[in-house]
């Protein structure tokens, strides 16, 4: 059911003051900076440990504890994120498979919940919810095939959310699928727009953001709700409490707390938009890093309407998020080349960051 939820103020304040959301201050695009900056140097408000008087005197020896230090940093960053493992990512399994242009699909069985459909993975068939981003085939492709496959296995149709724009051609396409095949074809295609809000659970609702893409695109937050007393009922008892809300007296608030962002395809800018905070301090930030290196650069990804990983780790500060899964990464690299360029993160990043990389398939291998 389509629902307005009050927000608390809390919810509603921006992540960014006025002041930090000029372009100005905000313009890493044009400033990449490279790969090699984020993982070493600077001081990261940890204590240093204190050089020896001789150490003192040959000054390589303190560089040298510095970069043990960072190493150390580095290592302990990387076994956070061994110890989460791929799909277990702050209490949530998250599965998929994302190869940029071959297919994307986010699962999330816990939330009943696939994220694009690519190529229909065997896991989305079984999920009753579908948030597709934009209409680009390795998003869009497997969608008959989902509601097909559902509908072999006696499940119910799906509902499957869409960009408004795209509702229309969708079920052209499915009449033509129905024509052709005579299968019913059964689901629920609702046109979610940016900003509304639809209660998939009754503790989970979903809200459409916009993101930045080649075509029309949107990301969705996933909140989980929950009722917290009202502030100014809180000083008193029970009975006093039963007595108010049995008067019909409204004595709750409602508080959304936004759990996992998918973003699909996007420009960085999405990033710094303040309209999308919450898809910034979600817990879980499943976003795109198509473009890795210098070879094709921030520019080049912004061209194509996507992200560049420089622009990750120029964003860092915004990213509030407590793991980020990074998925579409071109095919053109090997997951060696993938690893590689998410170890030279900047460690506090670096800490949070997991790369897509189950079933990845490089055009190399
Ligand atoms: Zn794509
Ligand atoms: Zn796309």
């Amino acid at each position: 059911m389509r629902m307005s939820l009050p927000l608390s103020p809390t919810q509603l304040r921006p992540l960014f003051s006025p002041g930090s959301t000029t372009s100005s201050a905000l313009s890493p695009r044009l400033r990449p900076i490279s790969a090699a900056s984020g993982g070493g140097g600077g001081h990261r408000g940890r204590t240093t440990p204190r050089p020896s008087p001789s150490q003192t005197s040959a000054g390589y020896l303190t560089a040298i504890g510095r970069a043990i230090e960072e190493e150390e940093e580095y290592r302990r960053a990387r076994a956070e994120v061994h110890r989460k493992g791929v799909v277990d990512v702050e209490g949530y399994l998250v599965e998929g498979v994302s190869v940029g242009g071959h297919e994307t699909c986010v699962v999330v069985p816990s939330l009943n919940c696939a994220f694009d459909i690519g190529r229909c993975p065997a896991k989305a068939v079984h999920q009753d919810f579908l948030f597709i981003s934009h209409a680009h085939l390795d998003h869009i492709g497997g969608l008959p095939m989902y509601v097909a496959t559902r509908a072999l296995y006696s499940l119910k149709p799906p509902t499957v959310f869409v960009p408004p724009c795209i509702k229309e051609d969708l079920e052209k396409l499915f009449e033509v699928h129905r024509s052709m095949s005579k299968d019913e074809l059964k689901l629920d295609i609702v046109a979610l727009d940016v900003g509304e809000t639809y209660e998939i659970r009754n503790d989970l609702v979903v809200r459409p953001f916009k993101t930045h893409h080649v075509i029309p695109s949107q990301g969705y937050v996933i909140y989980s709700v929950r009722n917290k007393l009202k502030k100014q009922y809180a000083h008193l008892k029970g009975p006093q409490i039963k007595k108010l809300k049995d008067s019909g007296v409204e004595i709750t608030d409602t508080i959304l707390s936004p759990e996992m962002a998918f973003t699909g395809d996007t420009k960085s800018d999405f990033m710094l938009e303040p309209r999308n905070a919450d898809a910034m301090r979600a817990k879980i930030l499943i976003t795109e890093a198509t473009f890795l290196d210098d070879e094709f650069g921030v520019e080049h990804a912004r061209q194509h309407g996507h992200m560049h990983l420089f622009e990750i780790m120029e964003n860092a500060q915004w990213i509030r998020n407590k793991a980020v899964l990074l998925t579409h990464f071109s095919s053109r690299y090997k997951i060696e080349d993938i690893r590689q360029a998410v170890s030279k993160l900047q460690p506090k990043l670096s800490a949070k960051v997991i790369p897509l990389t189950e079933g990845f398939k490089s055009t190399y291998t």
